[in-house]
């Protein structure tokens, strides 16, 4: 995730932000069903510690050197991503067969160079050109001092988990289970420096971004914070609610139905002075009216250290959060209609 001293200057930028449940969005509650429930326990069974354990464990080694953006340990990172798509017969999102979207160095701060962001989907079975975005940043702070950052929480976390949920929806499809829409994994780069693997997606879109249904993005979701330390399994959960009410009540209903994490809003709070909805790259879909969801574990003590390192993750956890997530992402790409904006109440 992004430090906050670079985003304070677009805190108060997205000015219709609604995080109040209306009374039509109440009665909206009754009428979401959960679909597939058999098919979603099944194959999130997939998701697992172990893993978790070994992907985490390598992709948050010294061999991607804190994986900086323009750098040779992100190049690496971006390969290793795309190698796996492909050993998953997981296709690109582009013709070409690379996986990758280059940012140009004109796109990027001086002196970077080119970067890429990495991009696999699996095709809709009903609405092709329909998409769900599941996205998480891969690049890092790299080395600082000859000190390796390693990032295992931040976003090593997230970039397992989409490769793990890819995992899962490729085995439905192996059976006979294609999601109705199209869903696109997309790993961001230059996320720490400025979010601009997600800017230049929404610049330069593989879908249409009037039919992306929604974008859950990942940052941070392999530890656990102070504030819940003597507590149950918990995620953060931020933005569900302020395009569409719909999406916060699907994500809640997915909870209820399979995981029961405690799901916790405080920093979906409008007011709270850590600004986290404005510091991943959720927030570039945002500012295009795209539902999104922001799954965070909060920060903790090896926060943007060198001691953010994958022995500290707690796996089981991790797992158990990436089911939610993949839960939530099969409703959003198999439900009939797009998700209701709060402005259409
Ligand atoms: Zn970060």
């Amino acid at each position: 995730m992004k430090a906050l001293i670079l985003v304070l200057i677009i805190v108060f930028t997205h000015s219709c932000i609604k995080t109040k449940p209306t009374a039509k969005a109440k009665n909206l509650n009754n009428t979401i069903t959960i679909l597939d429930s058999t098919l979603v326990s099944k194959f999130s069974k997939s998701i697992t510690a172990s893993d978790f354990k070994r992907r985490l464990s390598y992709f948050a080694s010294k061999d991607f050197q804190g994986r900086k953006t323009g750098k040779i340990g992100q190049r690496k990172a971006a390969d290793y991503l795309r190698n796996f798509y492909k050993s998953k017969n997981i296709a690109p999102a582009f013709n070409d067969s690379t996986y990758y979207q280059t940012l140009p160095e004109s796109f990027l701060p001086k002196g970077i160079g080119t970067s890429e962001n990495v991009l696999a989907y699996i095709k809709g079975s009903q609405n092709p050109n329909e998409v769900l975005i599941i996205s998480g940043h891969f690049d890092h702070l790299g080395a600082k001092d000859n000190v390796i950052h390693f990032g295992a929480d931040d976003n090593g976390s997230g970039s397992v988990a989409i490769t793990e949920i890819a995992e899962a929806f490729k085995l439905a499809e192996l059976e006979g289970y294609l999601p109705k829409r199209s869903i696109l994994f997309l790993h961001l780069t230059a996320e720490e420096i400025g979010l601009y693997g997600s800017k230049y997606y929404v610049e330069n879109p593989v879908f249409d971004l009037k039919k992306t249904i929604a974008n859950l993005n990942i940052d941070m979701i392999g530890r656990v914070d102070k504030r819940h330390e003597n507590t149950s399994d918990y995620l953060y959960i931020i933005g569900a609610n302020r395009i569409s009410n719909e999406l916060h009540l699907i994500s809640e209903k997915a909870n209820t139905s399979f995981t029961n994490l405690v799901l916790d809003y405080k920093y979906n709070d409008e007011n709270d002075s850590n600004r986290y909805y404005y510091r991943s790259d959720h927030y570039n879909f945002a500012k295009q009216d795209i539902p999104v969801i922001f799954y965070f574990n909060g920060e903790h003590s090896d926060y943007h250290k060198p001691t953010d390192t994958a022995d500290k993750i707690n796996y089981p956890l991790l797992a158990k959060r990436t089911q939610l997530i993949f839960a939530t992402a099969w409703q959003l790409a198999n439900k009939t209609d797009f998700l209701t904006p709060n402005s259409g109440f």
